[in-house]
């Protein structure tokens, strides 16, 4: 499953991705039409949920339309999301989820400046997401790659710095907290490449230093 949804993140007023992929799972279970509000936690989600929640067998104060945890889950299970609780942090097997890498760290490679490939590249269709492998905070967040393009930053929670490039869109700002699992943006082809990819860096925490790379771990 690619999908995570942060039960943090759904409220009345919300605004964020996690509360698009539950509109997405009530619009096929209950026909919700969120067109108006895309990605917003308003009044017509929350109707939406209380029937989920119905659906469920919930009732009265259960039913309210303020997902827990126990309808939440089974909302997943059936439209294809996992859910994450206040303080879980969870594993991210890729930060292009569902896609393994395609291009290693550390290849020999003279088209490099450092003489090397210096993180993993993953191949997939421009528009794909990229999601934080971690729990942290965006480091930066901008179009002023040069090479790297359109591209991201992300200080985690280990220490380390994950650097997002090539985006096609970017989805965070700078300063913004995200979880481990949230989107950051969308594979693309900005800067110099031949294709779209996420080329992937692992840096030590600080500015920004071309090279100062280990092969990506998390
Ligand atoms: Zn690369």
């Amino acid at each position: 499953m690619s999908k995570v949804v942060n039960l943090s993140e759904l409220y009345p007023g919300a605004h964020n991705d996690s509360v698009l992929v539950v509109q997405e799972a009530l619009a096929q279970a209950v026909g919700l039409d969120f067109s108006s509000g895309p990605g917003v936690y308003g009044e017509r989600t929350r109707e939406a949920y209380a029937k989920w929640q119905q659906h469920l067998g919930f009732s009265g104060a259960d039913a309210d339309g303020l997902p827990g945890m126990q309808s939440l889950k089974k909302l997943g299970a059936r439209f294809g999301f996992e859910v994450r609780g206040e303080g879980e942090s969870g594993r991210v097997p890729s930060p292009v989820p569902g896609h393994g890498v395609t291009y290693r760290y550390g290849i020999q490679n003279p088209r490099y400046l450092a003489g090397y490939h210096t993180g993993d590249d993953y191949a997939s269709m421009q528009g794909t997401s990229v999601v934080a492998v971690r729990d942290g905070s965006i480091q930066w967040s901008n179009d002023n790659g040069g090479a790297y393009g359109r591209w991201v930053g992300l200080q985690a929670d280990n220490g380390r710095v994950y650097v997002y490039c090539h985006l096609w869109q970017r989805g965070v700002i700078t300063g913004q907290q995200v979880r481990a699992g949230q989107q950051l943006g969308k594979v693309g082809a900005t800067g110099n490449v031949t294709g779209p990819h996420l080329h992937f860096e692992d840096h030590p925490p600080g500015p920004f230093v071309y090279a100062h790379t280990r092969k990506p771990a998390w």
